[in-house]
């Protein structure tokens, strides 16, 4: 399997090459020459497998330039003892159940794909003789779902920029109780922008960038993308566990995905692409609805920062979805010349009209969308727990709300749990006026001693930090 940029100046290359990379390098996004196929067949096979296995099993449909023995001992490590279940699906009423991926060491789904990534990467360095860099910004959960992946990897140094008093006390605990000598995080005197901004300017850099191996592993990381297909497969194979086996093959289910950078439900629209029966991808926005907003009406337009709203599923709160590129490029026929041009068209006007193809959305490609209020998001952590006794994050109560306008008789419809209540006690206090137990391990972590390094927002002072503490090849 090769892999190709979205805007068609890319040489085919293989997984282990595009796993370390993040852009294309004519700035467009990395995708496979072909999109592989699964039949019924194939499926009933991986039935029995092990979550770890079958992930094993679905990413070496894409990583097919590894000894195939390599990658489940990769797998092996990465869905191992870092998790405490196995991706369980729990009922909340009589049709909708959630799909638990927030049982890693961070609480929330990130760790899906980037607890693979801690264990891939490090492999490809270490064939290669190389190491690797991570410099990135971060408000919250991808900060800490990289340190935990990558924290005593060696070859790899993480260096995460942090906006100093902007984190909840336990995204702070999270991050800087790691005391890991490969783990950076640098708490910068500013806001989660300035934080973005030197990164950026850094990369920009491109002889820094070189000397010094930088890298990201953000969320467009193609691997990413493809490990977090790996769970829709499970999660249908669970939902069919229960029919008779003669009829599962014609057993289709829904999904709704708490949705941002469109990465978490691009994964689902992979895995139905690639013959899983999928019946619908229920999107589900909060206030910030540019993504809503283009399914209904086949109009993109991106937000500024200075345009978007601070709301009580953070993680959700994005301007711009940066794996859209990547749906809009099938929907164009994979054709790069077209997505060029549409994506021309994008920065030239700060929008883009796709509405001709706005019929297809919802019955070819079964995407469809909604969008969840504050309001909306307490309603739904209160009506959950009074039908099941079962806890909801802000994130999962989006999914929840948005998923309650498509249900259809004898479709099953499956939530993804994307966080722990427990990473966003707030506004479940607000909902239920108590908060979500917390575990003897989590209330240790809240007392640990914290370490940062402080910074004031200084590209100089930050390229001297990195130059001295980055590992190097010998
Ligand atoms: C990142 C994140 C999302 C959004 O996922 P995307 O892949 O960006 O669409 C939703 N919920 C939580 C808790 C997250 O951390």
């Amino acid at each position: 399997m090769q892999y190709v940029s979205t805007r068609g100046g890319m040489a085919p290359a293989s997984f282990s090459d595009i796993l370390l990379e993040g852009l294309a390098p004519d700035g467009g996004l990395v995708m496979p020459q072909e999109v592989p196929q699964i039949g019924p067949a194939q499926l009933e096979a991986w039935r029995e497998l092990s979550y770890a296995k079958l992930a094993a099993q679905v990413i070496g449909l894409y990583w097919t330039d590894i000894d195939p023995a390599d990658l489940e001992g990769i797998c092996a490590r990465a869905y191992g003892d870092q998790f405490a279940a196995e991706v369980p699906l729990t009922a909340i009423d009589e049709r909708t159940a959630l799909v638990g991926l927030s049982e890693g060491p961070t609480l929330a789904f990130k760790d899906m794909a980037m607890q693979f990534l801690g264990e891939a990467i490090p492999y490809v360095l270490a064939k290669r003789g190389q190491t690797l860099n991570i410099l990135g910004a971060t408000s919250g959960d991808t900060g800490s779902a990289a340190e935990y992946a990558f924290r005593s990897k060696p070859g790899i140094a993480v260096f995460m920029l942090s906006p100093q008093g902007r984190m909840s006390a336990f995204q702070r605990a999270q991050m800087y109780s790691l005391d890991d000598e490969n783990i950076h995080n640098i708490a910068a005197d500013g806001v989660f922008d300035d934080c973005q901004q030197l990164v950026k300017e850094l990369n920009g850099d491109l002889e820094f960038k070189a000397a010094n191996s930088l890298g990201t592993v953000n969320s467009i990381n193609l691997g990413r993308v493809i490990a977090q297909s790996v769970y829709y497969v499970w999660a249908w194979l669970r939902a069919t566990d229960v029919v008779d086996a003669d009829q599962r093959g014609q057993i289709k289910v829904s999904f709704s995905v708490p949705s941002g950078n469109f990465g978490n439900i691009f994964s689902g629209f992979l895995a139905k692409q690639m013959g899983l029966p999928v019946y619908l991808l229920v999107l589900a926005t909060n206030e910030n609805n540019v993504l809503d907003e283009f399914f209904r009406t086949g109009i993109y337009t991106p937000r500024t920062r200075e345009h978007t709203l601070a709301t009580s599923s953070p993680s959700m709160d994005i301007s711009k979805a940066s794996n859209l590129e990547r749906f809009v490029y099938l929907l164009l026929g994979s054709n790069p010349v077209a997505l060029a041009a549409a994506w021309a068209e994008l920065d030239a006007n700060g929008s883009i009209d796709l509405s001709q193809y706005r019929a297809q959305f919802a019955t070819e490609y079964g995407i469809v969308s909604g969008t969840s209020t504050h309001e909306d998001r307490l309603a739904s952590i209160r009506a959950t727990h009074e039908k099941s006794g079962i806890i909801i994050d802000p994130h999962t109560a989006d999914g929840v709300t948005v998923a309650r306008g498509w249900h259809e008789p004898g479709v099953p419809m499956l939530v993804l749990e994307t966080a722990k209540p427990q990473k966003f006690a707030e506004t479940v206090r607000e909902a239920l006026g108590f908060e979500a137990e917390v575990s003897q391990e989590l209330a240790d972590l809240l007392a640990r001693p914290q370490r940062t390094e402080e910074m004031a927002v200084d590209a100089r002072e930050l390229r001297a930090y990195i130059a001295h503490f980055a590992v190097h090849a010998n």
